[in-house]
């Protein structure tokens, strides 16, 4: 009888056509404290990751709450880092 071990690969990278993979997703926040919509990319790679961004129009810091369920699928919530 094998041994065999189940893997489980959470893997998100996509192949792009030239052979190279490719973690990171763009996606676009509001921001909690202009409301101007900004363009963050994330790292799909992690499962679970928080982190400061400043916003591109304000400079404010906003933090993002990054859940990765799949490829592509992501929830997002972003908040005020003094909450
Ligand atoms: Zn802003």
């Amino acid at each position: 009888m094998d041994l065999s071990l189940t893997v489980h690969v959470f893997g998100l990278a996509k192949t792009e056509a030239d052979g190279s993979v490719n973690y990171l997703e763009e996606r676009a926040i509001e921001c909690p404290y202009c409301g101007e919509y900004i363009g963050v990319l994330i790292d799909c790679s992690v499962a679970r990751q928080t982190y400061v961004e400043d916003c591109q129009v304000c400079c404010c810091p906003i933090v993002l709450d990054v859940q990765v369920y799949g490829e592509g699928e992501m929830a997002i919530e972003v908040r005020r880092e003094n909450g």
